[in-house]
C-alpha cells in the first residue's frame, strides 16, 4: 500500500483529487471497492485530505447508500 501511495503521490503531485489542493495525506479509492471499484488500480486511486475532503466524501457516500437502500425496498 505504501508503494501504491508513493506512485499516486508522484502522479498527482500530492494534490487532493477532491479539492485540487496540495498536501493531501491519504490514499483513497475514487470508486469505493464496495461499489465495484478496483482495489489496486492506480486509475481508481487518488490522494485526498483526511479532513475535510475524506470525511465529507464518506458522508456523501453514506447518504447515497441510504438513498439506494430506500429505493431498493
Ligand atoms: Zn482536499
Amino acid at each position: 500500500m505504501r508503494s501504491l501511495k508513493r506512485q499516486v503521490a508522484a502522479r498527482d503531485h500530492g494534490c487532493c483529487y477532491v479539492c485540487g489542493g496540495d498536501g493531501a495525506d491519504e490514499l483513497e479509492h475514487k470508486v469505493p471497492v464496495s461499489q465495484g471499484g478496483a482495489k489496486r488500480d492506480l486509475n481508481n486511486l487518488g490522494l485526498i485530505h483526511s479532513e475535510p475532503c475524506h470525511r465529507e466524501k464518506t458522508a456523501r457516500e453514506a447518504a447515497a447508500g441510504a438513498r439506494r437502500a430506500r429505493e431498493d425496498r
